[in-house]
């Protein structure tokens, strides 16, 4: 993905899930019109899903996923259906192929429970539906292209009778208050073909539909300014920066200044102060990287608004307050004390070494004590988190949303405190109260920074 790119966490997320023989991959291929295994970002290994950003019309940027067979056998296959199953936790809207003629079996009634269970819009699409006997006239596939008018020619022969024919299979209906008003029954299932076309425009139709996002009215930071409001953004380009560019969340702030019609300065921590005595006009607010947080309080006059790029973006997430309560938990942390550390990527890693390095030397040198540090990284994160006496999660630049509040909901669930990594940074160097001063109902959840001794 380009730099001039929707960034892939804004994207909306459509998984393809089914069993082995339901050709999801071939479903895939025909929505996109590409060969996903071919032109994939992320090839990983066999275990792994598959995914693509692209322009979905009339959807728009999304990140297409094809996941590994949930009926997949042995000691391989049983790992691979988990990632499977992981990756409903990024799917907004989910595609479950099933083959028309051999129908549902209980793998896929398994899933759909628990893509109903977690709310995520859902098609079921009847693949293969050539194969049936009067395949044109099944059930939901009427807005379809004829068979007959596929490159290639005719009607294939019917070789099958469907497994289930005219009425939508009970296990799989699918009534979806959630997923806003689509103008056809949700209940019916959708016969298609991906060997012949048929079906394939309504499924794309059903996709719009169940992918529109929601409105999202948080804004990154343009509701705190004004226009003309003048934000100062301190970026420290040191050896831990990409060479020739700024990180995404620095990117998405800029815009959002702008958006403000308020004024982006940027300048790195060691040119901050003098930049700041030079401006003539009071900054309305000094936004900062986590890691320069103790020089940029140090040199901001109190009396104006100082935040951080990591409290910006977890509340244009929606879990600011969740993390700035988790920080104190930092507290209670001991020798041998099991602390996770979550790093939401392994490509293209704008993280260097904080999440390995630096912040278990930060922790121990606030605590006092040895804790023992375990780290993920990308897709993996742990089911059972009742071990750890605190999670710190990366500031998730890569995670969609619907990711970070199933990882958040994992920790709320299990009464462990979460965390990131620059509220953590902040409450440990005994400015958390200060930096969250923007936001009134956060700083009551704060308290007073303190620090200790
Ligand atoms: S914040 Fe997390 S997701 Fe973003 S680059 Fe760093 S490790 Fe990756």
């Amino acid at each position: 993905m380009g730099m001039n790119d929707t960034p892939s966490a804004d994207r909306v997320h459509i998984g393809f899930f089914g069993k082995r023989n339901a050709g999801k991959s071939s479903v895939l291929n025909a929505v996109t019109g590409q060969d996903l295994a071919v032109v994939s970002d992320v090839r990983g290994t066999t275990t792994d899903p598959v995914s693509k950003a692209m322009e979905l019309l009339p959807l728009g940027p999304v990140v297409m996923i094809d996941t590994p067979g949930i009926d997949d056998e042995g000691e391989l296959g049983a790992l691979r259906v988990k990632k499977s199953y992981q990756t409903l936790n990024k799917t907004d809207v989910a595609v479950l192929v099933v083959d028309a003629a051999a129908g549902p079996g209980p793998e896929d009634l398994e899933l759909f429970g628990r893509i109903r269970q977690k709310q995520i819009p859902v098609v079921v699409a009847y693949n293969k539906a050539d194969t049936l006997k009067s395949a044109a006239n099944q059930p939901g596939g009427s807005g379809g292209e004829s068979a007959a008018n596929q490159p290639g020619g005719s009607v294939p022969e019917p070789t099958l009778e469907p497994a289930e024919q005219k009425a939508p299979v009970p296990g799989l209906s699918a009534p979806q208050p959630w997923g806003g008003s689509q103008p056809w029954d949700a209940t019916q299932p959708l016969y298609i073909s991906a060997r012949t076309g048929q079906g394939i425009a309504e499924l794309k139709e059903r996709l719009a539909q169940l992918g529109k996002p929601q409105e999202n009215s948080r804004r990154i930071v343009a509701d705190l300014l004004e226009p003309m409001d003048l934000a100062v953004l301190v970026v420290p380009i040191d050896s831990a920066a990409p060479k020739g560019r700024l990180i995404l969340p620095q990117q998405q702030t800029i815009r959002d200044v702008l958006e403000a019609s308020a004024v982006a300065v940027v300048v790195k921590d060691t040119e901050l102060k003098e930049t700041l005595s030079g401006l003539g006009k009071k900054p309305k607010l000094v936004i900062t990287d986590s890691q320069a947080f103790a020089r940029v309080s140090r040199e901001t006059p109190e009396d104006v608004l100082l935040t951080s790029f990591s409290i910006l973006f977890a509340r244009y997430k929606g879990n600011l307050a969740a993390a700035a309560a988790g920080a104190r938990a930092v507290e209670q942390v001991g020798d041998g004390d099991p602390v996770l550390i979550c790093e939401g990527c392994t490509h293209h890693r704008q993280c260097e070494d904080i999440g390995t390095v630096k912040l278990p030397r930060w922790i121990r040198e606030y605590t006092g004590a040895e804790p023992e540090f375990v780290f993920t990284s990308g897709t993996a994160f742990p089911d059972d988190l009742s071990p750890y006496r605190l999670v710190v999660h990366c500031g998730a630049c890569m995670l969609n949303e619907r990711e970070m509040k199933y990882r958040l909901k994992c920790a709320q669930d299990q009464g462990v405190p979460m965390t990131n990594y620059g509220i953590l940074i902040a409450y440990m160097q005994g400015i958390l109260q200060r930096s969250v001063q923007a936001f009134p109902d956060i700083a009551a959840l704060v308290g007073p920074d303190a620090r200790r001794g």
